[in-house]
């Protein structure tokens, strides 16, 4: 059993909590990182083939201006490329397969005008809604109050139109319109811009050797700071400091950061206990859910029939694939695709080849028969693994968005917060955690000064 003291204890090894570690060991702390799972990473994740071929099956894009995560990678020893294979891209809706050369959907003239009424009138909302604080939108508690979906049943009227964007939100938010709180949507948009940048900048380079790089080497450099199979049971404070019981052992410090999903930290027994609104807010953040899956082949051969990787389609259980290959010429294959929302429960349910069989047969149906006889396979449930439980991130329920961002930053005692869901700006993904677990670490230097000097913290 371990019984080990530290100036800090990081709860998550995530790229939020091994931010935060990072930062405090360079500031001359000792930090220790205690993590439930047996690998560092949290929702980024790579699986490599015996060859190098990386398949990335947590988080992987970065956005234009997400320079934080972009520095970490290139110290990791990666270096950035733009994710966009040159090409046609597919929508397949309804049952019926369309090309589209540049951005504009390929739909009957009367879709065409409705979405592009949708994305104007939900750009100029976006518009309304301060990144770093949502609450003070004109009609924020009424914008709250109501998801996504209710918003598309007023705006949109042809089904082609709505098919769309019923299928450009549950990608990309893991859920469907209707469980999508609205101020939040329009928050997550505002961060990257607006609606089309979704698609485009939200989703502009990939780090080379996968995301994943960049916990590993964060975690390498944190050495034997980092503790695995550790899961939290308990935080309590103890005179001056904070005791944390692990399934491996108690572990001391003179403050703690929890940087793992909201849900999880409700499930963590605080002494004292939470407030209620503090824990009501975490329990407010369900993750979306969502199968990430790859597929490698011998060469990325779509590209030779002018086929970029991107797909979008309707029919299921995958509802978006893109070029997930390596960069430069001449190497292997890969695409990636996403299954969210409620495909994701359906396909969960599956047995294994089954599950197979069906992701492999849109691959097949986009891309044409070879692409459902890929060389290696591989998927990720993120809703099964009780240690992400979804993804890609926390959802605000339905009138509970306001609360929550307000909540889930601000220290409990000698306990602070970090995990990409307690940002705002970048919210949800890779960026918005190192971000988090920067601020954090920032936080924790300035308690623990003040607190040497005298100074009441
Ligand atoms: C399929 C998928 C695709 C994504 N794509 C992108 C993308 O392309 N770009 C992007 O920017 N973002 C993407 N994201 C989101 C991004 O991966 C996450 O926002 C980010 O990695 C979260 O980091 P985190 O450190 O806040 O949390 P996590 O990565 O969830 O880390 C939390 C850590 O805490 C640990 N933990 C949980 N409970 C306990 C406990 N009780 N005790 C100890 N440890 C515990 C977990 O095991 C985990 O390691 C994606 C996510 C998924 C799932």
């Amino acid at each position: 059993m371990e019984h080990r003291e530290a100036d800090v204890i990081v709860v998550g090894a995530g790229l939020a909590g091994l931010s935060a570690a990072h930062g405090l060991l360079a500031a001359g702390l000792e930090p220790l990182v205690v993590e439930a799972r047996h690998r560092v990473g949290g929702r980024t994740l790579n699986e490599t083939l015996a060859d190098g071929t990386v398949m990335e099956l947590g988080g992987q894009w970065l956005a234009e201006g997400n320079t934080r995560m972009g520095a970490l990678a290139r110290q990791a020893g990666g270096s950035l490329f733009r994710s966009r294979a040159p090409g046609v891209d597919l929508l397949e809706l309804s049952g019926r397969l369309r090309r589209q050369q540049g951005k504009v959907p390929p739909l009957g003239p009367v879709g065409l005008l409705d979405v592009a009424l949708a994305r104007l009138r939900l750009d100029r909302l976006v518009g309304s809604v301060p990144v770093r604080a949502p609450w003070r939108a004109p009609h924020a508690e009424e914008l709250d109050g109501r998801s996504v979906g209710e918003w598309l049943d007023r705006t949109v009227r042809s089904r082609e139109g709505r098919r769309l964007l019923d299928l450009a939100f549950t990608t990309m938010w893991g859920a469907t319109p209707h469980d999508i709180n609205l101020l939040q949507a329009l928050a997550y948009i505002g961060s990257t811009g607006r609606f089309d940048n979704m698609t485009t900048t939200k989703i502009q380079d990939r780090v080379t050797g996968g995301a994943a790089r960049v916990p590993h080497w964060l975690a390498e450099g944190l050495g034997e700071r980092v503790l695995l199979d550790a899961p939290v049971r308990a935080i309590v404070h103890r005179g001056a400091g904070v005791e944390v019981d692990t399934a491996r052992g108690t572990v001391r410090a003179r403050r703690v950061i929890v940087a793992v999903p909201p849900q999880l930290a409700a499930a963590i027994r605080f002494e004292p206990g939470l407030p209620h609104a503090r824990l009501a807010a975490l329990r407010s953040l369900p993750m979306g859910a969502v199968v990430k899956v790859s597929a490698v082949y011998d060469r990325p051969f779509w590209r030779e029939q002018g086929l970029s990787g991107t797909a979008l389609t309707d029919q299921g259980p995958v509802t978006a694939v893109f070029d997930n290959s390596p960069p430069g010429e001449g190497g292997r294959g890969v695409l990636v695709g996403f299954v969210p929302g409620e495909q994701a429960r359906n396909l969960a349910g599956l047995p294994t080849a089954e599950r197979r069989q069906r992701v492999l047969a849109t691959f097949a149906r986009l891309f044409g028969p070879g692409a459902g006889t890929p060389d290696a396979y591989a998927e990720k449930d993120w809703v099964a693994d009780p240690w992400s439980r979804g993804g890609y991130f926390g959802l605000p329920a339905i009138g509970a968005m306001a609360r929550s961002a307000r909540a889930l930053g601000e220290p409990f005692g000698r306990v602070h917060w970090a995990g990409s869901e307690t940002v705002l700006k970048d919210y949800g993904g890779m960026e918005g955690a190192v971000t988090s677990g920067e601020r954090a670490a920032a936080e924790v230097l300035a308690a623990l000064t003040a607190e040497e000097v005298g100074q009441p913290v």
